[in-house]
């Protein structure tokens, strides 16, 4: 069988030339280092979904493979399903990220953040991290289990501190905020809680992808009326800093908040990589499952492996292209209609969907 990306390499390819003057341009990458985690957030996949989960680390063959395509890129986030700082070679494939000229993300529940950490944290990179959160309180552990969130706090503050210290501007620190309804309360101790804590922006996230019918109530998108006008108006009181001094951005990243194009990961201009290589659209298509999905499943998408074909020639191999083509026009590929990431543009909202 003669694969792609053998065609790819040959001297007469057209694809050769149309790379050298048009090479792929993507908004950013995001790389699945680790589908290993240690905590079971209630509305992860990867607790409900434990027993067909595919476990692993990505190895270092496939990080500096796929490393050779962050020259298409200028931001790369060193994160999927799991936990990044799982990962024994985290700092080799931040160096190695760098090295590339790019700019590198992480998220992380802040666990395992050590002061040794921390200093290789403030000394190594990345650029930005991430902690997540799912409230402004130990109630944040309710949701998040296995996690303690005075940990993550204290993570946040002891690489402030380094910071400060050695008078460092980086790694700057996010808030990856999930919002669930119940916490609603919560939102409005952001700003006093994070505003002096050295963090530069807090992105409030709902539930785009319910994996529990029973959550469904959980999510801003899908919960009733009554409690959607209630949670807009909390979230606009709190994105708006009341008097105090503080620098912090917060944005609130689903509608009516963030409005955007059909698709608000963008998938369009980016991708998302498996830790075992597979090219995804993006992470809600790249669920590491074991074998076939089936209508008790989420869906899972990929367009080839990055070990094994060359990135250009997957990018524009027409399959993809079309893909891409049907989610830029508002005709939604089967695999996004019941995607709360979806606008639909007869409705300027997601499509709504259960399992
Ligand atoms: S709309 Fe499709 S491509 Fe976009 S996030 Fe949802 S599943 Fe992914």
């Amino acid at each position: 069988m003669i694969q792609l990306n053998n065609l790819e390499e040959h001297p007469s390819h057209p694809y050769r030339w149309v790379n050298r003057f048009f090479p792929p341009r993507l908004d950013w990458i995001q790389v699945e280092i680790s589908s290993l985690c240690d905590a079971s957030c209630i509305y992860c996949p990867h607790t409900a979904l434990r027993s067909v989960w595919r476990q692993g680390l990505m190895s270092r063959k496939t990080f500096f493979t796929l490393s050779n395509i962050f020259q298409y890129t200028r931001h790369v986030h060193l994160q999927g399903w799991g936990e990044p700082f799982l990962h024994p070679h985290f700092f080799d494939f931040v160096q190695a990220t760098r090295d590339t000229g790019c700019i590198v993300g992480t998220t992380t529940s802040g666990q395992a953040v050590t002061v040794d950490m921390a200093e290789r944290l403030v000394d190594e990179g990345p650029d930005v991290v991430a902690f997540s959160v799912a409230g402004c309180s130990e109630l944040s552990d309710r949701y998040r289990r296995g996690t303690s969130f005075t940990k993550t706090l204290r993570a946040m503050e002891t690489i402030a501190n380094l910071k400060e210290k050695s008078r460092r501007t980086t790694p700057k620190i996010h808030v990856a905020y999930m919002l669930l309804m119940s916490a609603l309360d919560e939102v409005e101790r952001i700003i006093p809680l994070f505003g002096n804590m050295g963090v530069q922006e807090v992105i409030i996230s709902t539930l785009n992808f319910v994996i529990d019918p029973k959550l469904r109530e959980e999510s801003f998108l899908y919960c009733d009326a009554a409690k959607q006008r209630k949670a807009v108006e909390i979230l606009q009181e709190s994105a708006v800093p009341s008097g105090a001094a503080t620098d912090i951005v917060i944005s609130v990243n689903f509608p009516p908040f963030h409005q955007s194009e059909r698709c608000l990961e963008n998938a369009a201009r980016s991708i998302f990589i498996s830790h075992d290589g597979y090219v995804h659209p993006c992470v809600y298509l790249g669920i590491p499952l074991v074998g076939p999905t089936n209508g008790s499943t989420p869906s899972v998408l990929n367009f080839g492996n990055i070990e094994t074909s060359s990135f250009p020639g997957l990018w524009r191999h027409k399959n993809y292209r079309r893909w891409r083509r049907s989610l830029r026009k508002g005709k939604p590929p089967m695999t996004c209609t019941r995607c709360g990431r979806f606008i639909s543009p007869t409705q300027n909202r997601p499509a709504l969907f259960s399992f």
